[in-house]
């Protein structure tokens, strides 16, 4: 029998990959520690109008990548094809997306006839960055990983380093792009470079190589089932660029969960791991003081949580867990009822360059990008990196106020919102910082050297988005069967 620890998306779907390899007699048992299932992926529908949701964590998901088509065959395995809401690539909330500098709202360009522009805040156009990286051939001896802050302002210039790349950094994983390892969104970009000076030599001769090889990889999203899959087709042919769901990103991990209860998994909320401890044949999980004993582990667990678990046996292995950074962010829900068009700019939502020094990380457009009725419903985010140097331990009051200067500062709106929620999401988002993946590394060793009989899934490892904590769970059920 096989446990699977924690019960947010990643755990549901390790579970559910589990499932669909054995059989119902050897259905997976799932702990998990609070009263409901989902982790940080949670939704808020309004009781006075179902069309308007808060999101309290993630609200939109990327159906591209071998990552990202593996959710679309997840959700048509689930029968949640008619649930999903794409926003196709023509949308203004899929072409648009701002930076705020100087106080000023500026639009990123969409297009490639954008990037030859030169549009605020840059002062040259943005192609000029491939120029620079011709320019200035890197010379010194090679690096092992560098910040991804440091890459861009050496290969594309400072100031995509310090507006594109920072903000980009701040929307993904509230991190500081200073400290965050190139290798989490630009690794074949670094490769380049170290091995053939410049991002443009490294690209040129790759495709020299292709050609020259005629031989262009097969990606493993070729395979049958994805590509028979309604929903892959479908987000391909529409040109879909983001998607949630009807009633809010949330239906993905209910719906997971009710499909796990009716296949005979067995679910458990309020159980929390407070022990492991490996044996030679299996391990001994303590839940709630009672012991359990599996073949088998699965932790989809945050990395600082399963280190403290390990810790006793195998301190080795939690230091390495231990040093995984997480950092607390703040997520206000703002509802503004009777007009929706508050917003002059349909769009995504912008994004503050942390070098702006404002007390927030962004700011999404939630009813730009789903109808929501008669209301402007905004999200701020804030913290991150910056958390506690700014907000101390976090007062919801006080985070409120502030959102609501700068919704009132930079977008203009007067009035106060109808509605609102704060919620503080303490350790929510890992940090790849330089030597993340030489970390990885050494945790998957250690694993594998001492035979533990322990297969780790989530955000700490591989990636921190939706798509990457079901493919992490994906990949993680693959090699048990391996
Ligand atoms: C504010 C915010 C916005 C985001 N926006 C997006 C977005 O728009 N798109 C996107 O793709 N991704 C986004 N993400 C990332 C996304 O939320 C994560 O990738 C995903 O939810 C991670 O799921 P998980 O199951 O790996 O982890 P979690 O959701 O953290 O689940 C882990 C579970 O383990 C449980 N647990 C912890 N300790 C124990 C224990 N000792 N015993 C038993 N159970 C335990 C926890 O209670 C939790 O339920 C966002 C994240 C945040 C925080």
């Amino acid at each position: 029998m096989t446990i699977v620890l924690g019960g947010g998306i990643s755990g549901l779907s390790a579970a559910y990959y589990l499932l669909k390899q054995s059989k119902v007699s050897h259905a997976p048992k799932l702990f998990e520690a609070s009263h409901r299932f989902g982790g940080w992926i949670k939704t808020d529908v309004s009781s006075n109008d179902r069309r308007v949701r808060f999101e309290c964590g993630p609200r939109t998901i990327r159906p591209k990548g071998v990552k990202g088509l593996n959710t679309l065959q997840l959700c048509s395995e689930l029968g949640l094809n008619n649930d999903v809401l794409p926003i196709k690539s023509s949308h203004p909330a899929a072409k648009n997306r701002m930076l705020v500098v100087n106080n000023e709202l500026c639009m990123l360009p969409s297009t490639l006839a954008g990037a030859f522009k030169t549009l605020p805040p840059f002062t040259r156009p943005l192609i000029y960055g491939f120029y620079h990286d011709f320019r200035h051939k890197y010379t010194d001896k090679p690096l092992m990983d560098d910040t991804i802050y440091n890459f861009t302002e050496r290969r594309f210039g400072k100031e995509i380093a310090d507006y594109l790349i920072s903000s980009m950094i701040c929307g993904i994983c509230a991190g500081d792009a200073k400290e965050i390892s190139v290798k989490f969104l630009l690794k074949d970009l670094f490769d380049y470079e170290q091995k053939h000076q410049s991002v443009l030599m490294g690209i040129y001769n790759k495709s020299l190589e292709r050609i020259l090889q005629k031989n262009v990889a097969t990606s493993p999203t070729n395979s049958e089932p994805i590509q028979n899959c309604e929903l892959v087709k479908q987000s391909i042919t529409q040109k879909w660029s983001i998607y949630s769901m009807n009633d809010g990103l949330e239906k993905l991990p209910k719906t997971l969960s009710d499909h796990l209860k009716s296949n005979g998994v067995e679910l458990n909320t309020n159980a929390k791991c407070e022990n492991i401890e490996f044996g030679t044949n299996g391990a001994n999980v303590t839940i709630n003081g009672k012991s359990y004993e599996t073949d088998q582990l699965v932790s989809s667990l945050p990395a600082f949580e399963l280190g403290k678990l390990v810790k006793k046996q195998h301190p080795q292995l939690a230091d390495e867990l231990l040093a995984i950074p997480y950092v607390d962010v703040a997520v206000i829900n703002l509802q503004y009822s009777g007009n929706k068009n508050l917003l002059k700019t349909p769009a995504f939502g912008f994004l503050v360059p942390p070098a702006q020094n404002l007390p927030i990380l962004g700011v999404l457009f939630d009813s730009c990008c789903f109808d929501m009725g008669e209301n402007t419903v905004l999200t701020v985010m804030m913290g991150g990196k910056w958390f506690h140097e700014r907000f101390g331990n976090g007062n919801e009051q006080d985070l409120y106020e502030k959102a609501i200067e700068q919704i009132q500062r930079i977008l203009k709106i007067d009035q106060r919102p109808d509605a609102f929620k704060v919620h503080i999401l303490r350790q929510c988002i890992p940090q790849y910082i330089v030597g993340h993946f030489d970390r990885i590394d050494r945790i998957m060793r250690y694993i594998e050297q001492n035979k533990l009989p322990l297969k780790v899934c989530g955000t700490a490892y591989d990636g921190v988005g939706v798509n990457d904590a079901i493919y992490s769970a994906k990949m993680a059920i693959d090699s048990i069967k391996k």
